[in-house]
C-alpha cells in the first residue's frame, strides 16, 4: 500500500494534466502544469511559478501577464516569416505591427517592441504614449508606427510631430475627408480598402464602416507619398482561406494603384489570426498559413507583373491573449432551480466588468481551470456567477457548464482560472457596481512583481469625484 502511492499520484499528475487540457501545443497551453499537490503551474524554462504563491501573496482578483510567452510568440512568428521569404526566395520584407489596441499596458508593448516589433496605433491617445516613449529614448528610430482610427486635428498634429522627430510614422488614410486633410502631409501615406470578399468568422459583417470601397479607391488616383496598402477583414479568423482570399483580392487593386502610385510598395493585411480559447479542436498551422501567404504573394505578384510588395501583419490577439491569465475566488456556491446537476459558483470577479468580452463585442467563451485542487477526482458542472447585480453578469458556456473541483469540507479555498485574457479585455473592462479591476502581476526570469495594484474603493470614489475634500 505505502509503497503503491507515489507511483499512483505520478500517473495521475500527468493525467490531470491532459485533462485540463494543459501542457499542450496547440492551445497555447504548453507551459501550464500541474503540480504533485494539484496547484496550477506555469513553467518558464526550467524554473516554475505556482500561481497560489501569487494568490496567497496578492490576493485577488488578478491578472499574471507572462512576458516570456508574448516574446516567443513575436519571435517565432517572426521567423517563420522570414524563413519562408528565404526558402521560397521572396523579395519583399515581413514586418510585424505589435496592436497597441489589444493591450496598451507597458510591460505588454515594451515586450513585444524589445522583441522586434512596429506598432499599430488605433487612437490619438495611443499615439501620446508612442510620443513618450519616443521622448524617453526608450527605442530607436527604425520603429515604425501605423495610425488607424478617425484622423482629428489633434491626431494629425501628433502625427506631424513624431514625424519631424525622425519616426516613421504612417497615417492609414480612410476616407475622403482624411484625404483631403493629409493631402499636405509629408511622409508615407497608407490607405484603407473595405475589400469585397467575404470570410467565414466572426465580423462577416455586409457593410462596413471602415475605408475606401475599391471602386471609390481606383478613382482618386494619384494620392500623395502613398506606400501601404492596408485592410483588415475580421477577427478570430479560424481557416486558411480566410487570409488568403483576402489577399489574393488585394493584389489586383494594388497592381492597379502601383500604376499611378509608383512608391506603393507594401500591402498590409490586418489584423484576425484566431485563438483556441475554447480548446475543444485544433485551429490552422501558422506555419502552414505563412508558407500559402508568401507562395500567394509570389503568385500574384509574377502574374501581375509586379515586384513582390512587402507585407505586414497586424494580428492583435493572436500575440497577447494567450500571454495572461486571470483569478479569481470563488465566493461561494448555490443550487441552480430546475438544473440539479449545475451549480452556481461565486466568483469575486465579474465577465461584465473584467471578461467583458463574455457578453458583449465578441460573446467569447473562455477555457477554465482552478488554480489549486486540480487533482481531485470530485468534480462540479457548474455556471459562474459574477459580483455584480446583472443578471447577465454569468458564464454558463451557452447553456452547457463548466467543470471545476467540487466544494467539500476539504476544498473550501477555490480559486478559478481564466486563460487567454491578455488582449481587450482591461480596456473593455469597467467599474459596474464600483467593483474595482484586477491587479497585475508580471512574472519573468524567476521574478514576481506587481505591476498595477488593485484599484481601492478610495481610487474608484475619485474617478467619480468623491475626493474626500466634500462633505
Ligand atoms: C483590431 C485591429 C487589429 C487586430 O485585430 P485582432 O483580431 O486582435 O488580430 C489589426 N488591425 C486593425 C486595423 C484593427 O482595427
Amino acid at each position: 500500500m505505502v509503497k503503491k502511492k507515489p507511483k499512483k499520484r505520478k500517473k495521475s499528475t500527468k493525467n490531470w494534466r491532459n485533462f485540463w487540457r494543459l501542457g499542450m501545443d496547440e492551445f497555447n497551453t504548453q507551459y501550464f502544469d500541474v503540480s504533485q499537490n494539484g496547484d496550477l503551474v506555469v513553467k518558464e524554462g526550467h524554473y516554475q511559478y505556482n500561481i497560489m504563491d501569487i494568490v496567497r501573496k496578492y490576493g485577488t482578483s488578478t491578472e499574471v501577464f507572462f512576458p516570456y510567452i508574448l516574446e516567443n510568440r513575436v519571435r517565432d512568428l517572426m521567423e517563420f516569416f522570414n524563413a519562408y521569404i528565404k526558402i521560397l526566395n521572396y523579395k519583399g520584407k515581413f514586418f510585424y505591427h505589435y496592436v497597441m489596441k489589444s493591450n496598451q499596458n507597458r510591460d505588454f508593448v515594451l515586450t513585444a517592441i524589445a522583441e522586434g516589433a512596429n506598432i499599430e496605433v488605433s487612437s490619438a491617445n495611443e499615439l501620446f504614449l508612442v510620443k513618450r516613449m519616443l521622448e524617453q529614448d526608450k527605442f530607436n528610430r527604425k520603429l515604425r508606427v501605423t495610425c488607424n482610427g478617425p484622423k482629428t486635428n489633434q491626431y494629425i498634429s501628433l502625427i506631424e510631430e513624431l514625424r519631424d522627430k525622425g519616426l516613421i510614422v504612417i497615417p492609414i488614410i480612410e476616407n475622403a475627408e482624411e484625404l483631403e486633410k493629409l493631402k499636405k502631409f509629408r511622409g508615407e501615406v497608407g490607405v484603407r480598402v473595405n475589400l469585397d470578399v467575404k470570410v467565414d468568422s466572426h465580423w462577416d459583417k455586409k457593410y462596413n464602416h471602415f475605408g475606401f470601397d475599391e471602386v471609390e479607391l481606383l478613382k482618386i488616383g494619384k494620392i500623395r507619398n502613398l506606400s501601404m496598402l492596408h485592410y483588415h477583414i475580421s477577427t478570430q479568423n479560424e481557416k486558411i482561406e480566410g487570409f488568403i482570399k483576402p489577399l489574393k483580392r488585394a493584389f489586383p487593386l494594388y497592381a492597379k494603384l502601383k500604376e499611378t502610385n509608383p512608391n506603393l510598395d507594401t500591402i498590409n493585411f490586418g489584423g484576425g489570426m484566431a485563438v483556441p480559447y475554447e480548446k475543444r479542436k485544433k485551429l490552422l498551422s501558422v506555419k502552414n498559413l505563412v508558407s500559402q501567404m508568401i507562395k500567394t504573394a509570389k503568385k500574384e505578384s509574377e502574374r501581375l507583373g509586379i515586384k513582390h510588395p512587402n507585407l505586414v501583419c497586424e494580428w492583435g490577439s493572436y500575440f497577447t491573449a494567450p500571454s495572461q491569465i486571470s483569478i479569481f475566488k470563488v465566493l461561494g456556491e448555490k443550487h441552480i432551480a430546475k438544473k440539479a446537476d449545475t451549480k452556481w459558483y461565486f466568483i469575486d470577479g465579474s465577465f461584465i466588468c473584467n471578461l467583458t468580452d463574455t457578453w458583449s463585442v465578441v460573446r467569447r467563451k473562455w477555457h477554465f481551470t482552478s488554480a489549486n485542487h486540480l487533482n481531485t477526482k470530485r468534480l462540479q458542472k457548474v455556471w459562474l456567477a459574477g459580483s455584480t447585480c446583472d443578471a447577465d453578469d454569468r458564464y454558463t458556456a451557452s447553456g452547457n457548464y463548466v467543470l471545476l473541483p467540487k466544494l467539500t469540507e476539504d476544498i473550501s479555498d477555490l480559486y478559478v482560472v481564466a486563460f487567454d485574457t491578455g488582449s481587450y479585455q482591461y480596456t473593455l473592462s469597467n467599474n459596474h457596481c464600483l467593483l474595482s479591476k484586477p491587479a497585475m502581476i508580471v512574472c519573468q526570469n524567476g521574478e514576481i512583481k506587481l505591476s498595477r495594484k488593485r484599484q481601492t474603493a478610495d481610487d474608484l470614489g475619485k474617478i467619480f469625484g468623491w475626493n474626500g475634500d466634500h462633505k
